[in-house]
């Protein structure tokens, strides 16, 4: 079984941050050590050594001087004063032999490196080693150096003060890194957590989401550039949701009330002449007229329904060909002025001979129709409809077709929504209609690469605009 299977660690980000933290902090503190004690340890050796290497200069010119007893007599002095522990020396021929020597009790162990003292013959000034006592916890660093003709003196200094300073530094260095690298792991954890903290709040809010409601925002802390992007990110998402979830729901609500009321009325005639009541047959005919219209009305409502999905799809369902849209508006005006007459409406057109665009004939129709049965159904009389077909004068590739009138106009608040399915202004539900007209003319403009705009004022009237590009679907 792995390390990781027996103990669980957790998953966590801030967990790994920490460790990570912890980890990198620990490294960079050990190689730290590492190099303040090869530092210290090299130093203090070549230290010594200039140390020694001094002591022998002063005995060759001793030597030179004053001659070889006198060498003697200096090196026992100086080993008594610095004391017999610390330091010894020995003389010694080329061969290798000692004929002279500090009290050696201490330093019995310590034998004469004939390699070093054939080195020092032939080339070196200056052999030195490091040896350690056997069954003590001390070092002596020995230096041999040639005094005079065919004299070495082998000189030893014990390391036990250096030793002692590197034991301390070790232990004051263990000591505080323990210290640092707790304190650091418990920093690492408290920044850790405070940078995730924001990523907590996002799933927070995501959690009571779908618990409750959409209303709900991250709220933004300004602490971290990339904490809060995310969550103005994810904020946008939220609204975009609660957008799209609202109207749904509204458009569910507005399905079911527009369906409503003409299944009851079906259900209300089939009652009727399922009791007999209705007795005449003029009367059952005319029941069966009715129920056959409001059939008709919600099969009207489907298959509007059906197309604007389909549009909305996309362009790869239309008949294409070179359409004289002048013409088409032209032939709807002669088309809805019996409507508008009949309304006390007056219905003007003004179009240019031909302009062409590339499009779906019967769809344009359709769409044309749409604004056209609108701008009648709500202007009430004496009012006017003007339809004018130009072209855009910023922007030759685009042909509209503008359909004003003098009606009861758009509230500011529906303007964005009249062209959601089912949506109508409130002051229109007693007009006869579903709800559905103005989002199958916006499919139909886009599927030609076109749009339809409105410009409105409530108790003035309004401007639809249909814009299409010229000549062909791009
Ligand atoms: P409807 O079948 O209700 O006419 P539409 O999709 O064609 O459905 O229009 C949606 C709503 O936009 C209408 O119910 C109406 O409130 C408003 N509307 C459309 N055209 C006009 C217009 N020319 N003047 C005033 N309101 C309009």
């Amino acid at each position: 079984m792995s390390f990781g299977r027996m103990i669980r660690l957790p998953q966590t980000l801030s967990f790994r941050l920490t460790l990570w933290y912890g980890l990198i902090f620990s490294i960079s503190s050990c190689l730290a050590f590492l190099f303040f004690y090869v530092l210290i340890t090299t130093n203090l050796k070549k230290q010594l050594d200039d140390r020694l290497s001094q002591k022998i200069s002063e005995f060759e010119a001793i030597y030179n001087l004053q001659g070889l007893d006198e060498v003697k007599e200096a090196a026992l002095i100086e080993s008594r004063a610095a004391g017999e522990k610390k330091i010894f020396f020995r003389l010694l021929y080329a061969s290798g032999v000692a004929f002279s020597s500090s009290n050696m009790s201490y330093w019995r162990a310590i034998g004469i490196n004939r390699k070093a003292v054939r080195q020092l013959m032939t080339s070196r000034s200056r052999v030195y080693e490091t040896l350690s006592i056997p069954g003590r916890d001390d070092r002596v660093r020995i230096a041999y150096g040639v005094i005079g003709h065919k004299i070495v003196v082998q000189l030893g200094y014990s390391m036990e003060t250096d030793i002692a300073f590197v034991a301390i530094f070790k232990r004051i260095f263990f000591v505080t890194m323990s210290a640092l690298i707790i304190t650091a792991v418990l920093v690492g954890w408290f920044m850790a957590r405070r940078a995730v903290s924001g990523v907590e709040a996002v799933t927070r809010t995501a959690r009571q989401i779908s618990e409750s409601d959409l209303g709900r925002r991250v709220p933004i802390m300004a602490r971290h550039e990339e904490i809060d992007r995310l969550a103005v990110t994810f904020n946008q998402m939220l609204d975009r949701i609660e957008k799209l979830v609202v109207g749904i729901r509204e458009m569910g609500d507005n399905i079911a009330h527009d369906l409503k009321s003409p299944v009851a009325r079906i259900r209300g005639m089939a009652e009727l002449s399922l009791s007999g009541e209705a007795g005449v047959s003029d009367e059952l005919i005319s029941l069966a007229a009715n129920t056959i219209e409001e059939c008709d009305r919600l099969l009207d409502m489907i298959n509007t329904m059906l197309m604007i999905s389909k549009t909305d799809a996309g362009a790869g369902d239309l008949s294409l060909e070179m359409v004289n849209i002048a013409q088409v508006a032209r032939g709807a005006v002669k088309l809805f002025s019996p409507l508008a007459e009949d309304k006390g409406l007056t219905l003007s057109c003004d179009t240019p001979e031909s302009l062409m665009v590339e499009g779906d004939l019967k769809m344009l129709q359709r769409a044309m129709a749409n604004l056209f049965d609108n701008a009648i159904k709500y202007t009430p009389p004496p009012g006017h409809v003007d339809v004018r077909v130009f072209r855009e004068p910023g922007n030759k590739q685009q042909i509209n077709i503008a359909v004003k009138d003098s009606g009861i106009g758009i509230d500011n608040q529906d303007l964005s929504k009249i062209f959601n399915r089912f949506f109508r202004c409130d002051q229109s539900r007693t007009a006869g209609g579903s709800g559905l007209g103005l989002s199958l003319a916006r499919a139909i403009a886009r599927a030609h690469h076109g749009e339809i705009h409105v410009v409105s004022s409530k108790g003035k009237g309004s401007v639809f605009t249909l814009s299409l590009p010229d000549h062909h679907v791009h």
